[in-house]
Formats: structure tokens, C-alpha cells, sequence
């Protein structure tokens, strides 16, 4: 840990007095749960090896003049996927999967395996392959993608594991392909004079086909902007207010936000911007009725997710949870295939308390 440390251009008396001790499989490491330092919440410490956080991607709310003022060059314009972010290393020669926060993940790091990934840390032993993980049967996010069965990776970013420096944004594509390790869709590079309409027409594009948004990087990987569409805002309102009172009012404030300047900017008519305000409104009142009906009905609210794999890794994914304090209902629990299937649901107990309480005539003060 302290050689580690002491590698990292930082305080390394006062970071380590941050890091939380965790195990894998018996393997000891240590993660770091908020920013320290400059260095990124979810860096890990394995024995010596410092695998760095993925840093925060700044948004812009207005293109024009958000994106020129921004960059300098040309920029590449990518597909901004909803899934879970995940972090893949290899560390004495065991091929690890982080999440953000720096858990090292028994499901992700399984599935992580099933990629060719051995060639590709010959080959760059120091680099880690960063991606978003999506599709219907993980146990984090619940975004479909229409082309995803399962649960699969989608490479974003390769970088030095100790410094956080990205590979260029060419050579990554390009070293990928050449290893085989799936992308996330790109929509062109473009000089700046033309980004902006670039960027509009994949939007306009994106939005059309529910999908999240984009982000857009300077050529050597070091700046990157998002931006996303409608859909998504609408999505992300009708995920959370099904549980109402388990997300925070700044995820509400937020979105109602991002549709607003997107509303300036995309120069809605009259008759538009109202459809996007009932659209909107839609998102957050619709799911929230249902909810409180099911919950007076009895039944539960939560997220519902389906996993799959050998079952000690699903078993060791369901225990991690558990011990977080979640509480899950188990819908299903099945073998296919050899393989163990579990549905379950995570109770968002707080909103199903809250609609019981005032279901039952409790008072608010406010
Ligand atoms: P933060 O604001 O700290 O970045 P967040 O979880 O709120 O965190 P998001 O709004 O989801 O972040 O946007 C950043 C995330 O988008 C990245 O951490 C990454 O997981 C994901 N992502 C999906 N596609 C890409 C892509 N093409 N390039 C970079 N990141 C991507
Ligand atoms: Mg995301």
C-alpha cells in the first residue's frame, strides 16, 4: 500500500488515512470513496499497483457556444451508453473488474474474463480498458439496448493505470479493433467550426431512438464534454419518480434544467416546447401514480434486475448487496443452461414507507 502510495503525486501520508480496506476472493485491497487530493473517487490499491479512478466528465447545457469554447481542435464525437461504468486490470496476472466506486465486482469481473483480454495486457500490461457495461441482465442499471442480449461490454477509454493519462482517441479505436474488445458507436471527427451541427444531428438522431446522449473528446483523450438527448431526461425522471422518495430533488431540478436550455437551443416553436413540457410532466406523474397504486395494492417498488453466471459468482453478487443493507426480494431463482439465473427486485423501502405513511393519512410539513 505505502510503496503504492508513494508512487501517486500526492499526500500519500494523509490519502492513506482515506482508502477502506475490502477483499476478493481473499485478496485484500483498498479504494478511496471520494476525490482526495486530485486523485479520483474509486482509485484502488492492490498489493502495489494503483489502478486510478475514472475522472468526472464535465456537460454542457448549451452547444453553442459550449463546445467551441471548450476545445481547441477537432473533436470525436462518441455514443454516450447508459449502463454502469467499469474498470478493467490486470494485477500479477489476474484480470480484475472495478465499478466506480473501486468494488471489485464478482459479476463483472467474471463476465470481464469472457473477453479477449488476455492478449490485449500482454501487450499493454499498465493500461486499463475502461467501458460501460450494458444490457438487460446486470444487476446495476436497467437501460435496454435493442442489440444487447445479456450483458456486455463497451470499451470507452484505455489508460495508464498509475497516471489516469488516456491513450489518443484514434489509436484507441484502433488498438481495440485490432484486440478485439468492443466499442461504443462513434459519429465521426469534426473540425470545430462544424461540431456544433454535428453534434446537433447525432442528438437529434439519438433522441429519436431513446438513447442516451454523446461525449465529445479533443483528439488526444485528454478533454472530453457530454451532452444528452431528451429521451434520456425523460427516462432518467419516470426511472427515479417510480420510487419517488428515494432519489434526492437535485436529480428532479437537474433534468427540468437540461430540458430547459435544450428547449432555447433546439429553438422549439410554441407548439413544441409545450409537447416537451407534457412530455415531461408525463415522465415524473405517471410513474409516481402507479407507484403509490401498487403500494396500496401491496405490492412492492423497486428496481427489478436479472443476473446470470456460475452460481458462486451470482451467490457472492447477492451477499455483497446484503451487506450493503439492501433489501432484495428474490422473484426468481432457476438453473438455465448450467447456468444460474436469479431475478430480483431492490425494495426502495424508503418511498414504499413514505407512500404507506401518507397512504394512510400521515401528515407532511411543508
Ligand atoms: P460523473 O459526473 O462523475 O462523470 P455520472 O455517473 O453522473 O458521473 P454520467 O452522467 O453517466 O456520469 O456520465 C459519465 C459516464 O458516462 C462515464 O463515467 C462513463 O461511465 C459513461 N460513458 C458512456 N459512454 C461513454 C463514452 N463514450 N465516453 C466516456 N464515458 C462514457
Ligand atoms: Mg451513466
Amino acid at each position: 500500500m505505502d510503496r503504492a502510495l508513494a508512487r501517486l503525486d500526492a499526500d500519500a501520508d494523509d490519502l492513506r488515512q482515506h482508502f477502506e480496506r475490502d477483499t476478493y476472493h481473499g485478496r485484500e485491497y483498498f479504494s478511496l470513496p471520494d476525490e482526495r487530493h486530485g486523485i479520483e473517487r474509486g482509485t484502488v490499491v492492490v498489493d502495489d499497483t494503483v489502478v486510478r479512478g475514472f475522472p468526472s466528465i464535465p456537460r454542457v447545457l448549451v452547444l453553442d457556444p459550449g463546445v467551441p469554447d471548450f476545445f481547441d481542435g477537432p473533436v470525436t464525437i462518441e455514443e454516450k451508453l447508459n449502463g454502469y461504468n467499469v474498470r478493467i486490470a490486470r494485477v500479477d496476472d489476474e484480470i480484475l473488474a472495478f465499478t466506480r466506486s473501486g468494488y471489485v465486482c464478482p459479476f463483472t469481473t467474471t463476465l470481464a474474463r469472457e473477453y479477449p483480454l488476455d492478449d490485449f495486457f500482454e501487450e499493454h500490461p499498465e493500461q486499463v480498458v475502461c467501458g460501460e457495461l450494458v444490457g438487460p441482465e446486470n444487476p446495476y442499471t436497467t437501460h435496454d439496448y435493442a442489440e444487447v442480449e445479456g450483458a456486455e461490454l463497451r470499451v470507452f477509454d484505455l489508460r495508464h493505470r498509475l497516471r489516469g493519462d488516456p491513450m489518443a482517441v484514434a489509436d484507441r479505436r484502433e488498438c481495440c479493433d485490432r484486440f478485439d474488445l468492443p466499442q461504443v458507436p462513434v459519429f465521426g471527427t469534426h473540425d470545430l467550426s462544424v461540431a456544433v451541427d454535428a453534434v446537433r444531428e447525432t442528438i437529434a438522431d439519438l433522441d429519436d431512438r431513446g438513447r442516451e446522449g454523446v461525449v465529445i473528446k479533443s483528439q488526444d483523450g485528454r478533454q472530453a464534454l457530454k451532452y444528452t438527448t431528451s429521451a434520456i431526461h425523460r427516462a432518467d425522471l419516470a426511472h427515479a419518480f417510480d420510487k419517488p422518495f428515494d432519489y434526492g430533488r437535485d436529480f428532479l431540478f437537474a433534468r427540468v434544467i437540461r430540458e430547459a436550455f435544450q428547449a432555447v437551443e433546439f429553438e422549439d416553436s410554441d407548439e413544441e416546447a409545450r409537447e416537451r413540457a407534457r412530455d415531461l410532466g408525463e415522465a415524473i406523474l405517471l410513474p409516481a401514480i402507479e407507484s403509490i397504486r401498487a403500494v396500496d395494492e401491496g405490492e412492492t417498488v423497486g428496481d427489478t434486475h436479472t443476473v446470470r453466471g456460475d452460481a458462486a459468482t451470482v451467490e457472492s453478487l447477492l451477499n455483497q448487496f446484503r451487506s450493503l443493507g439492501l433489501h432484495l426480494d428474490i422473484e426468481r431463482d432457476t438453473y438455465v443452461d448450467g447456468e444460474r439465473v436469479v431475478e430480483f427486485t431492490k425494495v426502495a423501502d424508503a418511498s414504499r414507507d413514505k407512500i404507506e405513511h401518507f397512504l394512510s393519512g400521515g401528515t407532511i410539513d411543508e
